[in-house]
């Protein structure tokens, strides 16, 4: 289990014992996620003309629960933690999207994020809507024993709302695959053995080949596009990656294996720069030793703020939301930023970047991966069949270049940034889906 959360830097240390009002407003210290993305949704769909009756229906959540998890901790003491789930939209099929666990969890950013699930399924054209669910808590302060007790609450709180054909749980930020078999198992006990009940669980439990790294598999195709459409090179091309968990280490990896000089990354404890590039096996030889970037031989050591502000040819933040904002969007030296973490970049800073003509591939599109190797897992565990790496590498491949051209097919069309192209290519869709429902 994760040993470090990143939390943004004005963030108060929550406290789990005390009942939290459920606002549907953030609260000061966090961004407003929600406003964020519904910002770049009206942006999208006025460049669609999309019907107002069809807007309204798209912009709200289905469904919404917020739950009471209290957990027997191991010194003896009941606390009490609140638990969300929130179904965005289900035009186009069961509900989809993560769990994630961190102290800055609520609703207001589960509903954003849940959104971004709707765009991004559309996006890939898998069959899934958009969902996404968390827990308020620390899981760094937690044993392992207490966050198998969360995630059994969890799932038994929500199980009303869950379904192989309704919706459908994956890791995010903090849950991994060792939540996910214990959310199929406590499942289970309720449903019998369900396992296309969440997708991303290990292998050795009827989880998908390559469903680990997905996501960082995902951003290096769509990276890799990105720069053949710019008109630059890939092999060679300098890298700043910030974070280094599931999709920051794996995105590192794969792109140091496609030809990129990876720089520059970091994680909570630190950051680390070699402008020569790194050894990327023996670094992560060295994270796995130590648990940290920190100290790795060969670097010198830089901080994750200045890390973002580096001249290299891709910025990849893989970490939290709103990192890259009107404090510093103006000091990114980058040619182009690829979001692999959800909203990295607040409108404000997006504006300014645009206007210095950086480049941003946006999260909707370069994190898919994720996604679609779950659909793959989804649709193994229903026909008890299992692929093999290649076939999930292949087929993953093929999706995320289709997803590619047709936002960038858009972008060409409609002369607006890839991201305003990216929900173009969602609303299109989804859109259709639901003038066909109703
Ligand atoms: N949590 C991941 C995301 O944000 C994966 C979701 C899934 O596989 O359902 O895209």
């Amino acid at each position: 289990m994760a040993s470090n959360v990143m939390t943004r830097p004005a963030t108060k240390k929550l406290k789990n014992n005390k009942p939290k009002p459920h606002e549907t407003k953030p609260s000061p210290n966090h961004m407003d996620f929600n406003r964020i993305t519904d910002e770049q949704f009206l942006e999208a769909a006025d460049v669609i003309k999309l019907e107002p009756e069809i807007s309204m229906l798209l912009r709200t959540p289905y469904r919404e629960l917020i739950v009471q998890i209290p957990v027997r901790m191991d010194d003896g003491h009941l606390e009490l933690f609140h638990g969300y789930r929130v179904q965005h939209n289900g035009v186009r099929g069961p509900y989809k999207g993560g769990l994630r666990f961190h102290p800055e969890v609520d609703l207001n950013e589960v509903r954003s994020l849940a959104a971004l699930m709707s765009w991004k399924t559309a996006i890939v054209d898998v069959p899934f809507g958009g969902a996404k669910g968390g827990v308020t808590c620390d899981p760094s302060k937690m044993s392992r024993q207490e966050l198998q007790g969360l995630t059994r609450g969890l799932t038994s709180k929500i199980d009303m709302a869950l379904g192989v054909y309704r919706d459908i749980p994956a890791p995010d930020m903090n849950t991994n695959a060792q939540v996910m078999a214990w959310i199929m198992d406590e499942y289970g006990k309720k449903h019998g053995y369900t396992p296309a009940i969440v997708t991303g669980k290990p292998v050795n439990l009827g989880g998908s080949e390559g469903r680990e790294e997905a996501t960082g598999r995902g951003t290096m195709i769509i990276a890799r596009e990105a720069c053949k459409a710019n008109g630059m090179q890939f092999k060679g091309a300098t890298v700043a990656i910030q974070g280094f968990g599931n999709v920051g280490s794996w995105s590192a990896k794969l792109f140091a294996e496609e030809g990129a000089t990876i720089v520059a990354v970091s994680d909570i404890k630190g950051g680390i720069h070699n402008p020569k590039g790194f050894d990327m096996p023996a670094l992560l030889k060295h994270v796995k030793e130590t648990g940290s970037v920190v100290d790795f031989k060969g670097s010198k050591p830089i901080a994750n703020d200045e890390l973002l502000l580096l001249d290299v040819d891709l910025l990849v933040p893989a970490a939290l939301g709103g990192v890259i904002n009107r404090d510093n969007a103006e000091l990114v030296r980058a040619k182009m930023v690829i979001e692999a973490a959800n909203s990295p970049i607040t409108p404000r800073a997006d504006e300014l970047l645009r206007i210095r003509g950086v480049q941003v591939v946006p999260d909707i599109l370069v994190n898919a991966g994720g996604v679609t190797v779950s659909y793959f897992e989804w649709v193994q565990n229903l026909q008890q069949f299992h692929w093999d790496l290649r076939t999930v590498n292949s087929e993953l491949e093929r999706r995320m270049i289709k997803a590619w051209r047709a936002v960038y097919a858009a972008q060409q069309e409609r002369r607006v940034p890839l991201r305003i192209a990216a929900y173009c290519v969602a609303l299109t869709k989804l859109a259709e889906a639901t003038r066909q429902r109703y």
